[in-house]
């Protein structure tokens, strides 16, 4: 008998996830949480409180959370890079930005073709140095997360900086609001997805999957690999296995890496957004609105390429 936190829809889904284990309520006191990033060698998470404009640290040592910065150009999205750095996504500076080992601040992105970005929402990076990002207008629609401004680009899309050249290319145009993005265990596709029906009752509240060209630096073959069927999917990982565990209205969705819906665990306020963390790898943190919530299942989350061959 599963815990009351879990719901199986495919029987695949017990063997992910404890029977005796619960969801665990770690924290509230937030207007949105957002962004989680477990960065290992810190044994911390931290995370987004955007409308506050702060970043949060949960200590996994003392269980304590702290402001980690204020202000912080009202960060939303953040990954850990292969090298250990975090790169995250500024809706106040409409930027993707590096912070380096030694405290600095690297800009990787503010403009695509001489016009500012809109709001950097979030964000990966492959194991050959290459930055993905998503850039719709959440940051830019209001003062709430950000600061109100019309778009200068004029579409939301996605794009990627070059690891040699810095280059900033569009790889994805015909996204509404693209969000959260993950690759495949193999890098050789992405996951994005889109919450246009935050703007349009009729809008996409779905996943897409896209083959990455053998060079590395574009997208084809575009195809609907999931449709949320509570609210939207915004943020998501992948574990070891390829399952995809995408935040939602109600929870945490888990889809097999063929599409289907295995389960969800149940959280009770929306989620944002879901990171794989401790040192092994096996708690996922959950952002959920006002609140941070974690849970340990079976399985380990992704390492990219570069981890795993290292
Ligand atoms: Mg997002």
């Amino acid at each position: 008998m599963l815990s009351e936190s879990f719901e199986v829809i495919d029987p695949r889904f017990t063997s992910l996830v404890f029977e005796n284990v619960h969801v665990e309520k770690l924290w509230t006191g937030a207007r949105w949480t957002e962004g989680p990033a477990y960065v290992a060698a810190a044994k911390h998470l931290l995370f987004s409180d955007i409308p506050n404009d702060r970043v949060m640290r949960y200590d996994e040592v003392s269980g304590t959370v702290s402001v980690f910065e204020t202000p912080c150009g009202f960060q939303n999205g953040r990954t850990v890079d292969p090298q250990g750095r975090v790169v995250a996504c500024e809706h106040g500076g409409r930027r993707v930005s590096r912070r380096e080992h030694d405290g600095t601040v690297t800009v990787l992105a503010s403009s695509y073709n001489g016009k500012k970005l809109n709001s950097p929402n979030d964000v990966v990076v492959r194991s050959d140095g290459s930055i993905w990002f998503t850039d719709p207008t959440y940051g830019i629609d209001s003062d709430y997360e950000g600061h109100m401004a019309t778009s200068e680009i004029g579409g939301s899309n996605v794009y990627r900086i070059d690891p040699e050249s810095r280059e900033i290319a569009a790889v994805a145009t015909d996204f509404a609001k693209p969000n959260g993005l993950a690759f495949s265990l193999d890098e050789k596709q992405l996951y994005i997805s889109d919450t246009g029906l935050s703007h349009d009752p009729d809008g996409p509240h779905h996943i897409r999957v896209f083959d990455i060209a053998a060079s590395g630096r574009e997208l084809s073959n575009g195809r609907v690999f999931a449709t949320c069927d509570a609210g939207v999917f915004d943020g998501f990982r992948l574990d070891c296995l390829g399952n995809i565990w995408a935040s939602a209205g109600d929870g945490v969705h888990c889809f097999a890496p063929d599409g289907t819906l295995l389960g969800k665990i149940k959280i009770p306020e929306a989620v944002a957004n879901v990171d794989f963390g401790g040192i092994n790898r096996n708690r996922i943190f959950i952002t959920a609105t006002q609140s941070l919530y974690s849970v340990y299942v079976r399985v380990n989350g992704a390492r990219n390429l570069a981890r795993r061959v290292g």
